[in-house]
């Protein structure tokens, strides 16, 4: 809705809050979560408490990188196509072998990957370059000392840190506790967000519609955004606007909440936006206006005996999820001690014009195409438009101070997950 003229935005700058002061606000009040240890199949998706250190090297001993001839390389020196060397082989080394070996003069030993180094010897020549011999073997290329050797402590050092605090455990992460030998790690837990839509026009999809009703969408699509951002999500179905209804239902999911998301019912003063009347009794929410558009109206502050943190967004779908993800989102990085968190954002050429209200920051939902940066304005940018939502991937920012853009201008983009 852009239909707001000049006198308007001059009115309404003055009391709109920067989308990064209301941020700051959400980051300030929010504390923690308390750290828990679980085991590494468990804190896939949790945020380290804690340093992680090699408690001994890795590797953890000097092994072969390759099938070979475990040898000393003095032995094999000058060796080529022309001018071979042949050396016993005394057996064979495979790895896992926990079996004390080594490489007399003359000799050499079978090794394959990952196997222990045998002493003595000092290189590996890869089976390629050999006859592939059992009891005998001719080498026909030489090796430096160390060729296709691993050495103890080449990928870290004991005590080096491998994953810092505050690291996201990703799959890559999780590799690195396993070789590394932890069978645990103290980790903020997922946050367990609950997702509450009011509104008494909404129903459940599945059912029917009566004339004036609308599915609900917000719940089911914040509860995923809550888990796709690494959360337990809790999602409970519409509450009509009813202050009878909303306190008891909000009470209730306090107690499985490390934060409270509602939607709907905040908007700019209308005596059917109960969320508003009946929460601001609560007397710690603070409801504003925040200069961007989509969603403009925002609710947060703390309730209950734990000060858990609560967002009221507003309803229009577009504005739900932009709001989750430019807000919720740095709260819930915030809980596991992630306060920056926020999505990824690149540069890229707009391919069309785009309109924004002065004074306010637009989240426009466009395409975005990584291979040559640019980014395609969609079409249908009403704030309860959801079917563009079903095309976007990035959301186009339109600084407060830019009304227009044109094909061709560079825009900061944020990556939608
Ligand atoms: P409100 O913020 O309650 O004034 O709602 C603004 C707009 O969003 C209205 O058109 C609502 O019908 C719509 N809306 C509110 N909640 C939802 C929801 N959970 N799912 C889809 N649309 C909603
Ligand atoms: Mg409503």
């Amino acid at each position: 809705m852009t239909t707001e003229v000049g006198h308007h935005h001059h009115a309404d700058a003055k009391d709109l809050t920067s989308v990064e002061a209301h941020l700051a606000d959400i980051r300030d009040s929010i504390r923690p979560l308390t750290p828990t240890q679980l085991g590494i199949t468990e804190a896939e998706g949790c945020v380290l408490a804690e340093d992680i250190t090699a408690s001994r090297p890795l590797p953890p001993f000097d092994n072969s990188a390759m099938d070979g001839y475990a040898v000393v390389a003095r032995e094999v020196a000058g060796a080529s196509t022309d001018n071979p060397v042949t050396l016993r082989v005394s057996g064979e080394v495979a790895a896992g072998d926990t079996g004390a070996y080594a490489v007399t003069p003359g000799s050499c030993l079978r090794i394959t990957t990952g196997a222990k180094l045998p002493g003595g010897a000092d290189a590996v020549v890869p089976i390629e370059d050999t006859d592939g011999g059992v009891a005998r073997v001719t080498v026909r290329a030489a090796v430096e000392p160390g060729h296709a050797v691993r050495f103890s402590g080449g990928d870290a050092r004991q005590g080096d840190v491998l994953l810092s605090r505050g690291t996201r455990l990703g799959p890559m992460q999780i590799a690195v506790l396993a070789a590394s030998g932890h069978a645990r790690a103290a980790v903020y837990p997922r946050p367990r967000v609950v997702v509450l839509s009011t509104g008494d026009e909404l129903s459940e999809p599945g059912h029917a519609l009566a004339p004036g009703k609308i599915w609900d969408s917000n719940s089911f699509m914040l509860a995923a955004a809550a888990r796709e951002a690494g959360c337990l999500a809790f999602r409970h179905g519409p509450v009509p606007d009813d202050p009878l209804e909303l306190l008891p239902a909000i009470e209730d999911q306090l107690l499985r909440a490390d934060v409270l998301v509602t939607s709907g019912g905040v908007s700019m003063g209308g005596e059917h936006d109960v969320i508003k009347h009946t929460l601001e009794r609560l007397g710690t929410i603070r409801f504003r206006k925040v200069a961007m558009q989509p969603g403009m109206p925002q609710g947060f502050g703390t309730i209950g005996e734990d000060s858990t943190p609560i967002f009221t967004l507003p309803g229009n779908p577009v504005s739900a999820y932009v709001s989750f993800q430019l807000f919720v989102l740095a709260a819930l990085g915030a809980l596991q001690g992630q306060p920056d968190r926020q999505l990824p954002s690149v540069r890229a050429t707009v391919t069309g014009p785009l309109h924004s209200p002065a004074g306010r920051r637009s989240y426009l939902r466009g395409a975005l195409n990584r291979a040559d940066s640019t980014v395609v304005p969609l079409s249908g940018q009403g704030s309860h438009q959801v079917a563009t939502l079903g095309r976007a991937n990035a959301l186009i920012i339109v600084p407060e101070w830019v009304v227009d853009m044109e094909e061709g201008d560079d825009a900061e983009v944020l990556c939608l997950p």
